[in-house]
């Protein structure tokens, strides 16, 4: 500590930073685990157009937070998940659907707007006891041996045991942490933006996967759809020149008419996609969850999910170090979380970029194998019951408050 520096108040238990998705989960889990905790985020978060599907043990955590039915009723229940094989190739995959009854479920989760989930997010974190709030960015983080510090732009100084970094892809906490990054690119692009439909969706979430990468139609709520739209970077870039009249019509030839005539409807962003893993997810008393850990191309609509994930597994390993009487934010409590996560995010992230990287691949061997594998898929129902249960979560560590209750009995398609 510098005597140039405001004065702190008392030290926090968790200082969660960023009030994104996964920044605003963990700091109300942390909160109503018992931790005197503090979220420190900018006011306003910018416009965001994405939709998440949150999917299987995701809704048990939300539901333990008290949030899953605000969040429900604001999205769009999934219930079949279709793929269809488009890329025109001398080998095509079969058309695939799974329904959510075939695990005894009645949907696999709910598609919601990224930002109806921060707006119920943040309208809980209001209510819940035990949770500050400040409003500011973190410019200067000081890792101390008991407590780390954080001064924020407008000078606000906040001390806690452990710090959680949820500041996003281009973390200042990860950086601060000495914690190193790998990544990459992909050469596509996602066009994302909401459309209106003249046929209903029925709750079905519908994959076209052409040659250069998958075109999703998420069910939202009424005749509307959330599109992603995988391109090569430059068609990506050409798609969104359009008019909002032109983009619907490509919109409706690429869905081969499925949902009738499609309206563009608010504004619309283009992604490059890349990936990110963090060498660790935690260390000199920062812990990593959300994008500050893992960024993923959106297919299969993993990455929140996988946040939500990280929120359960680090409040587990903070209340076990709290019972034995260890230090929160110490070196083996976040040895402790780190194993925890790293299988689940690195088969994850492999399953993803095997998923993209099949697709986009011209070779027959690749082409075979993808199709082979659907068709496998689409014929072998306890094959097809496993992959529908490991997409929702991983049977093995999936912390505790998200695991399934065991299913009773498989039910035939
Ligand atoms: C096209 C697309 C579709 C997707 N679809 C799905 C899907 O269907 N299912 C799924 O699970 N995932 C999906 N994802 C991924 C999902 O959207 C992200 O995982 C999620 O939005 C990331 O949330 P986050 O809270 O980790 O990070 P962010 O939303 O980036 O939040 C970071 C926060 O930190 C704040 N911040 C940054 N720096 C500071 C600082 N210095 N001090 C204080 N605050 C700071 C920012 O203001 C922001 O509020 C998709 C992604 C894309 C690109």
């Amino acid at each position: 500590m510098t005597d140039a520096l405001p004065a702190p108040s008392a030290p926090f238990d968790v200082a969660v930073v960023g009030a994104g998705p996964s920044g605003l989960a963990a700091a109300l889990h942390l909160a109503r685990s018992g931790f005197r905790t503090v979220s420190i985020a900018p006011k306003s978060p910018p416009e965001d157009q994405r939709t998440t599907a949150l999917l299987g043990s995701s809704v048990g955590l939300l539901q333990h937070l008290g949030v899953w039915d605000a969040l429900a009723a604001r999205g769009a229940a999934l219930r079949t998940m279709r793929l269809v094989d488009v890329t025109g190739r001398l080998v095509r995959a079969p058309e695939v659907a799974f329904h959510a009854r075939e695990i005894e479920r009645d949907s696999f989760g709910v598609n919601v707007m990224n930002r109806d989930i921060t707006d119920v997010l943040s309208t809980a974190a209001a209510e819940t006891p035990g949770l500050t709030r400040l409003e500011g960015t973190v410019e200067t983080v000081t890792i101390g041996e008991r407590l780390v510090r954080l001064e924020t732009g407008a000078g606000a100084v906040v001390e806690a045991r452990v710090a959680v970094a949820a500041d996003g892809r281009r973390s200042r906490l990860r950086e601060a942490a000495g914690i190193g990054i790998d990544t990459w690119t992909y050469p596509q692009s996602a066009l994302v933006l909401n459309a209106a439909t003249e046929a209903a969706h029925d709750e079905i979430s519908t994959e076209f996967h052409g040659p250069n990468g998958p075109y999703v139609l998420v069910p939202l709520p009424g005749r509307m759809v959330s599109i992603v739209l995988i391109e090569k970077p430059e068609a990506a870039e050409a798609l969104n020149a359009l008019s909002d009249e032109d983009l619907g019509r490509e919109l409706e030839r690429r869905a081969h008419s499925l949902l009738g005539r499609m309206t563009v409807v608010g504004p619309r962003q283009v992604y490059p996609l890349s990936g990110l893993t963090a060498k660790a997810f935690g260390r000199n008393r920062v812990a990593l969850v959300g994008e500050t850990a893992h960024v993923f191309p959106p297919v299969g609509a993993q990455g929140l999910n996988l946040s939500l994930r990280d929120v359960g597994h680090l409040a587990e390993a903070l209340v076990r170090a709290r019972r034995s009487g260890q230090d929160i934010g110490g070196a083996e409590t976040l040895a402790a979380y780190d194993r925890m996560r790293r299988p689940d995010v690195k088969s994850r992230t492999l399953g993803v970029d095997i998923a993209d990287r099949a697709l986009l691949s011209d070779l027959l061997p690749a082409q075979i194998a993808r199709s082979l594998g659907l068709a496998l898929a689409d014929r072998i129902a306890p094959l097809r019951r496993l992959i529908m249960r490991e997409g929702l979560a991983p049977s093995f560590l999936t912390p505790r408050v998200m695991r399934p209750e065991r299913p009773r009995r498989a039910v035939e398609p």
